[in-house]
């Protein structure tokens, strides 16, 4: 069964009462044990009426009551002060019976002790008065000789004031139960609704509880846990577009190459009558097509391999100006062969990075390649080297057709391709630029696309420096 919070307050709250009552008992009796080991030592009980009283009252020896502070006075039958020695609080030298009597009557509640004694064959009081150091009057006076009727009266009374003082208690106790448990249950309501929101898929619930407590703690971990979901559950959400817009795009990429060759196979099984030429030309376009799709392959293999957790780079401490400056002079025959101008800016130093050669070649091929492939005749290609705090840039621009802005986000995306139909006579996969970038990542470096750029792109590889 469930038990409500404010229930549980109210019991705990009757259970630290009841100790309460008890460990106040406890502090009396304690008080009360406490007094009488010191009562012996006590001035006023050192010297009691008792023990200094004489039958002559001038030979009565104050000295010892004086010395510590207190004062003896005797009065005679006729309400006289004869005798006064120290501490005097009657102020007087005679009394009326009326002020004696109201002396007697107050003499219990004054902040001093007076022991009163009357000396019969003296015929005088004596008083000998201490002042009340602490005094602590509680007690709790019945006689069993009263009438049966006060009894029941002084019962009923103690009864009812009980009986009041035990419902306020209780109420006063419900009331704090209540706001107590209040206190606790609305946040955790909140807290309820945004788990069970969560738990419904609902990853953008936040909760709010305006609290500086610990349920304020509890709130940021709850608010931090959800954000953290919400950002999970959309990468998932978008590497699983992104898995179904690659297979989709494969299987459309291996398609056509795949249909061409069976097509063209079948022609040339069922016709045989076919001048050499046209046989040429049918295995010619086989050719082409199976080259395609095999290159196809070839870098979904090379893309699934960067991705794989195994894969390493060959690394090695490589001067980049002396590596680039090879790959441009490389680069020059096929620049001017394809009838590209050329501009390259490296510098004379030495500037070492860590590289693996073999795929970082792969980088500037596939960028050279692009920008003789994408670009017309006669457009300029320009590589030049920088460095930059602790990165080397090596920019790569032509002044061509250009990236369209729309595409310079996703460019590097598989199957991304500015001319988008596919089987258009550059034969590009779009698989290149994701390769490259994804190598230029393994360096600890990156390959992005610099916008802003007046005319054609320019790509920047940055590594970092040794
Ligand atoms: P692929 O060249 O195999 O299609 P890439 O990933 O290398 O794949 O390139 C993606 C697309 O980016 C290309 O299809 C082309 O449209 C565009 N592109 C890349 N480089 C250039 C360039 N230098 N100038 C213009 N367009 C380019």
């Amino acid at each position: 069964m469930r038990t409500k919070l404010s229930n549980q307050f109210f019991k705990n709250f009757l259970v630290i009462f009841i100790l309460t009552i008890l460990d106040t008992i406890l502090a009396f009796v304690l008080l009360s044990f406490a007094s009488g080991l010191i009562a012996g030592s006590l001035a006023k009980n050192r010297y009691p009426a008792g023990k200094i009283v004489k039958d002559d009252y001038n030979q009565i020896d104050s000295s010892a009551v004086v010395q510590n502070g207190g004062g003896v006075q005797v009065v005679d039958e006729e309400y006289r002060i004869v005798y006064s020695k120290g501490l005097d609080t009657l102020g007087k030298d005679r009394l009326t019976a009326e002020e004696f009597t109201t002396f007697l009557r107050e003499s219990k509640i004054k902040p001093y002790h007076y022991d009163i004694l009357y000396h019969p064959k003296g015929r005088f009081w004596l008083i000998v008065t201490f002042p009340t150091s602490i005094r602590i009057d509680f007690a709790l006076v019945y006689n069993k000789a009263a009438a049966a009727g006060d009894f029941m009266r002084a019962g009923w009374a103690i009864a009812f004031v009980g009986i009041i003082y035990l419902s306020v208690l209780a109420l006063f106790a419900l009331i704090y139960s209540r706001i107590t448990a209040a206190s606790i249950t609305g946040p955790l309501h909140k807290l309820c609704d945004g788990t069970r929101l969560l738990r419904e898929g609902d990853y953008s619930v936040r909760v709010d509880l305006r609290l500086k407590n610990e349920f304020a703690e509890l709130q940021n971990t709850f608010n931090d846990m959800a954000a953290r979901i919400e950002h999970e559950m959309s990468l998932r959400k978008k590497s699983e577009e992104d898995r179904r817009r690659l297979i989709l795009d494969i299987s459309h990429d291996l398609k056509n190459p795949m249909s061409s060759i069976q097509g063209y196979a079948e022609l040339l099984l069922k016709n045989s009558n076919m001048t050499w030429q046209e046989r040429n030309e049918y295995f010619e376009i086989i050719l082409n097509n199976s080259k395609r799709a095999n290159r196809l392959l070839t870098e979904l293999f090379e893309l699934s391999q960067l991705d794989s957790p195994e894969f390493t780079l060959k690394l090695a401490g490589t001067d980049v100006c002396e590596y680039i400056r090879q790959i441009c002079g490389e680069l020059v025959p096929r620049l001017e062969q394809e009838g590209f101008e050329y501009n390259f800016n490296i510098p004379e130093d030495k500037i070492f990075v860590m590289l693996d050669i073999d795929r970082f070649n792969r980088i500037i091929e596939n960028l050279a390649n692009n920008a003789m492939r994408y670009n017309p005749k006669g457009a300029m290609v320009t590589v030049s080297l920088t460095v930059k705090d602790d990165q080397v840039l090596i920019d790569f621009s032509d002044n061509g057709i250009g990236i369209p802005d729309q595409l310079a986000g996703s460019i590097f995306k598989p199957f991304v391709r500015a001319d988008d139909s596919r089987n258009s006579k550059t034969g590009g996969s779009g698989l290149g630029l994701s390769i490259a970038k994804k190598i230029a990542q393994a360096h600890g470096g990156d390959l992005v696309l610099l916008s802003g750029e007046s005319k054609g792109s320019t790509f920047r590889i940055t590594v970092p420096k040794l």
